[in-house]
């Protein structure tokens, strides 16, 4: 068997396993990495809709597959500097570097859009919603960009589902 390094070990601390992702824990590190180095940057916060239903009808396995799917999506609609995250359950993040609000927006659009038209690992078509909101410059912490997301996705989901919701 091969020897495990300890950047192998470091490598799967911070990876989701399911997905592949990077996992929450790399989130915190990147954030404060964002924050320290005065970068703008903008966050979506995504949510699959009614994904309890996709458990009780196609069984757990096939769930995980949906998960899969998702991750890969957001991996090819994303760029390197980008940072596709599974915080864990169906609830995602996408960290993005100098990325102004309308752009990242647009980014959480072309990704609902996407996994709208194309044919998941299940016999049924998914729909996801999303929060997004920008980091405000220097003063705001973490948690409470993340409640700000967070807020903006709830609104998405009260409005119906299927849909991107801005935090203004
Ligand atoms: P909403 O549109 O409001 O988001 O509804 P929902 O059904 O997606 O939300 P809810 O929070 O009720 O259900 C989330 C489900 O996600 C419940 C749980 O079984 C499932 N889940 C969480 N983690 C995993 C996982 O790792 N694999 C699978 N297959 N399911 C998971
Ligand atoms: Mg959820
Ligand atoms: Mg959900």
């Amino acid at each position: 068997m091969q020897e495990e390094t300890f950047a192998d070990f470091k490598h799967q601390s911070l990876t989701d396993s399911l997905t592949g992702l990077k996992n929450r824990r790399y989130s915190e590190l990147i954030f404060i990495d964002l924050i320290e180095s005065n970068q703008l940057f903008s966050l979506i916060m995504i949510d699959i809709d009614h994904f309890k239903l996709v458990n009780d009808e196609f069984g757990h396995t096939a769930g995980d597959e949906v998960l899969k799917f998702l991750a890969n999506k957001m991996k090819s609609i994303t760029k390197d500097n980008d940072v596709c995250i599974r915080l864990g359950g169906e609830e995602f993040i996408i960290l993005l570097p100098n990325c102004i609000l309308p752009d990242a927006y647009k980014i959480a659009e072309k990704l609902r859009k996407d996994i709208e038209i194309s044919i998941p690992p299940i016999n049924k078509k998914i729909t996801i919603s999303s929060g997004v909101a920008e980091y405000r410059d220097g003063s705001e912490s973490i948690n409470d960009l993340m409640n700000r997301v967070d807020e903006a996705l709830y609104m998405a989901k009260s409005e119906g589902r299927n849909k991107t919701v801005i935090f203004s």
